[in-house]
């Protein structure tokens, strides 16, 4: 029977998975088992699969390799790295959504790209964050301004894309993908009905997976408030604290306190506050 292994699903509907493989795409439903053993498939699994018809491209999900992360919102398996974007201007950026996005990131082990898109409307102040160590792409779909950058970011990863509606995602996506555009109307989910549920699915570029994060304009938190202070990675590099178990809040001598950016700092304690 002919088989494959260590491929990955992109797209799941009605219990029937799209897996890619290097010859071309199976529609694969998962073996029985897994419903019994209550596990099911995820977009972004890496799974084995039996092919049973060849001809209607059919086949059967017999495994599924452990996940390196899952993340519910969109949902989906795997993901290397959060492309953060904002836009300069129209809608101008929303730091405290940023940071929020950032903590996220962080406490899904994803490397965080942040990207300000409509470059051709205006400039952006970003230094902070070029210092904490992100990496920052500044890009405008209009003059195709750091597309290429982009691109280059995204080479090799499955990328989830995130950030408020209209900063232009959807349309980073399209440069992205050219004239490889598949789907269009589902890259944007425009047209399908403001309260319809779109199903997350992996757009597959070149060697590069994308995926498009639902819109959104803020974004509450949710896990233990003594976490934040991992998520804050610029924290990690003043480890020297008097106490041991600082929350770099009111102890003395806290080195974080004494050396990070005020704004991010001010932000930590706000979104301490909001966990608790
Ligand atoms: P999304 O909601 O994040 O997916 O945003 P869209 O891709 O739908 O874009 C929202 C609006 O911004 C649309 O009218 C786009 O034409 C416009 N837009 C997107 N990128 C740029 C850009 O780089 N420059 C300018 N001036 N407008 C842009
Ligand atoms: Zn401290």
């Amino acid at each position: 029977m002919k088989k494959f292994e260590n491929v990955r699903i992109l797209k799941g509907i009605g219990g029937l998975y799209h897996v890619d493989t290097p010859s071309s795409v199976y529609f694969c439903r998962p073996k029985g088992l897994f419903r019994l053993e209550n596990i099911s498939p995820l977009v972004g699994d890496f799974v084995n699969i039996e092919i049973t018809h060849e001809p209607d491209k059919e086949g059967v999900i017999t495994d599924i390799v452990p996940r390196k992360n899952e993340l519910v919102r969109p949902r989906v398996a795997n993901v290397d790295q959060a492309i953060i974007v904002f836009s300069v201007k129209n809608p101008k950026p929303n730091f405290d959504l940023l940071d929020r996005l950032t903590v996220l990131a962080s406490r899904h082990n994803l490397e965080a790209v942040l990207v300000f898109n409509k470059c051709d409307l205006g400039s952006v102040n970003a230094e902070i964050y070029e210092k904490i160590g992100y990496k920052i792409i500044l890009t405008s779909v209009e003059t195709g301004q750091g597309i290429d950058e982009l691109k280059e970011a995204l080479d090799g990863k499955v990328s989830v894309f995130c950030g408020n509606s209209g900063v232009g995602k959807s349309s980073l996506i399209n440069a992205i993908l050219g004239e490889t555009i598949q789907e269009t109307g589902m890259v944007s989910g425009k047209g399908s009905g403001k309260h319809t549920t779109r199903a997350s699915f992996l757009i597959k570029s070149e060697n590069s997976f994308l995926v498009d994060a639902p819109g959104f304009s803020s974004l509450k938190l949710d896990f233990p408030k003594e976490e934040l202070k991992d998520y804050f990675v610029e924290f990690q590099k003043f480890g020297n604290c008097k106490f041991l178990d600082c929350k770099h809040l009111n102890e003395p001598n806290c080195e974080v306190k004494k050396h990070i950016d005020e704004i991010r700092y001010e932000r930590y304690k706000s979104l301490y506050e909001e966990l608790k």
